[in-house]
């Protein structure tokens, strides 16, 4: 697999899932614009390992749920590398609790960041994408969008609402060279998972055929195949990394 020459724009791209994205990416030869919300000391040591590997890697703060940052965000990409080839919509929130406890605000700062964030930069992306007659847009899913999970509809619409968006996508594009897909995974040893209760965790740990939990690298590999110019016959696909967890 290579992704020599191309150029990518990773949305929260500075810990977690988004960073092994990064690190996967660059590895294979891709130069990045990576975004972040507020952690910059982490977005800076991400770029720099990104370069250790020989490709270009600049940062940009923003939030992907304001129109403005995202604009900001892609008018950078095209200044720095003049295109954008792959766009991974990684960037995500949880405010869990369950339904009757769950503020209105809770609700839709979810799916502001995790659905409107993700619609704001696909419709960045395409327009370019679309004069290029190339791209690719991977969106990270959730095993919680196929299969729900108390305490977390918030999150689980986003999510959901993510495979729906990602398939309508995939047909509008599919005719002009770009594809759009989904990674869903299940349990991923990140920051977002550590807050958990040892109890919470060990009922997800039951619930895991593979019996772990899963690594940052193992979604970031999905993510760099979708990202292949040899996977342009897949498009509106979901693709679970979760250990057996949705089958
Ligand atoms: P994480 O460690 O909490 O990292 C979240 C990332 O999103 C950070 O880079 C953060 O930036 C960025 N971010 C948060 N709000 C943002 C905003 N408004 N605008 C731009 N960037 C923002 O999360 P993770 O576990 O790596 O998860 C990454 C993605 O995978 C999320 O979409 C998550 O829903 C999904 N996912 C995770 C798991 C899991 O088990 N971990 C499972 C399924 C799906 P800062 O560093 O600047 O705060």
């Amino acid at each position: 697999m290579s992704l020599q020459g191309k150029c990518a724009v990773v949305t929260g791209g500075s810990r977690g899932i988004g960073r092994a994205v990064c690190l996967e990416l660059a590895d294979q030869g891709a130069d990045l614009l990576l975004n972040y919300a507020g952690n910059r000391e982490a977005a800076e040591e991400t770029a720099a390992l990104c370069r250790e590997k020989g490709v270009r890697a600049e940062i940009q703060q923003g939030d992907v749920s304001r129109a403005e940052d995202c604009s900001a965000l892609f008018g950078q990409a095209a200044e720095l590398y003049g295109r954008v080839d792959i766009l991974v919509n990684n960037a995500g929130i949880t405010r869990d609790t369950l339904l009757l406890r769950m503020s209105e605000e809770d609700f839709d700062r979810v799916l502001e960041v995790n659905l409107r964030g993700a619609f704001l930069c696909m419709k960045q992306a395409a327009r370019l994408m679309v004069r290029q007659r190339s791209g690719r847009i991977v969106n990270m899913s959730s095993v919680v969008g196929l299969r729900g999970n108390a305490g977390q509809v918030n999150y689980a619409a986003s999510k959901a609402g993510l495979i729906g968006m990602t398939k309508s996508l995939a047909r509008e594009l599919a005719g002009r060279g770009v594809t759009v897909n989904a990674v869903a995974p299940g349990f991923i040893g990140t920051d977002m998972t550590e807050g958990l209760s040892d109890g919470v965790k060990q009922a997800i740990l039951a619930s895991i055929p593979a019996g772990r939990l899963g690594l940052p690298e193992e979604v970031a590999r999905a993510v760099a195949f979708l990202a292949q110019d040899g996977s342009g016959y897949i498009t509106g696909q979901v693709l679970c990394v979760d250990g057996g967890m949705a089958m």
